[in-house]
């Protein structure tokens, strides 16, 4: 089984893949936890690549091919022989990250996005959880935490309700495999629906 986790910076996706992770573990499933950009020794190269340099380094086309490049390594080196291996993989962000963040962030990129995912990836998620939040809230949590890889100097608020609104249309464009979950709320009461619903699809 392959679950994503999709939200705009701050939605608190990573802490709830975490927990998701927790949560499978105690249950008895063998749970590989991992993220992108990154996941991969060779993609977590690429994601210093992108993120730490300087925000005009790339071109929107060459940080998408970028991304690209790092999911294969990723899907190649960790993701497919986890499932393989009859694992339960929880990825942070995945492809529809890409669709969202390079598809439709820096530059209308979403045709290129589908044809290179197509072309290099063919693979979506048994389950995509999409952690809803409105934009100031994520902007705000995400801004306290720091952490220096956000790329909100550029983006800012516009940008996330952009990001915001793009992944509720993604949901539906996706709807056989998303879950949208309320974010604002309490850290366990969202935990306590992604994890009902992520077992409602469990094998
Ligand atoms: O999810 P995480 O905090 O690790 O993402 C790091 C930064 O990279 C975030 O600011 C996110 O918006 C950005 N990002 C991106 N394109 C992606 C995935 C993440 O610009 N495909």
């Amino acid at each position: 089984l392959f679950i994503s986790f999709e939200g705009i910076d701050g939605s608190g996706k990573s802490t709830q893949a975490r927990l998701l992770a927790e949560h499978l573990r105690e249950r008895g499933r063998d749970v590989v936890l991992t993220r992108e950009p990154g996941g991969s020794a060779g993609a977590e190269e690429i994601r210093r690549l992108v993120l730490e340099g300087d925000k005009d380094r790339w071109s929107p086309e060459t940080e998408l091919l970028l991304f690209t490049a790092a999911r294969r390594d990723h899907l190649e080196r960790v993701i497919l022989p986890a499932i393989a291996a009859g694992q339960v993989v929880i990825c942070d962000r995945f492809a529809d990250s890409t669709r969202m963040y390079q598809g439709l962030g820096r530059a209308d990129l979403r045709g290129m996005v589908d044809q290179l995912h197509e072309l290099m990836i063919g693979r979506e998620p048994d389950v995509t959880v999409l952690i809803d939040i409105a934009p100031d809230v994520g902007l705000g949590r995400a801004l306290s935490r720091g952490g220096g890889e956000e790329r909100f100097e550029s983006f800012g608020e516009g940008l996330q309700a952009r990001m915001r609104d793009g992944f509720l249309a993604l949901a539906k464009e996706f709807a056989a495999r998303f879950v949208v979950i309320d974010g604002g709320r309490g850290m366990e009461a969202v935990a306590g629906d992604v994890a009902h619903a992520v077992e409602a699809r469990l094998p």
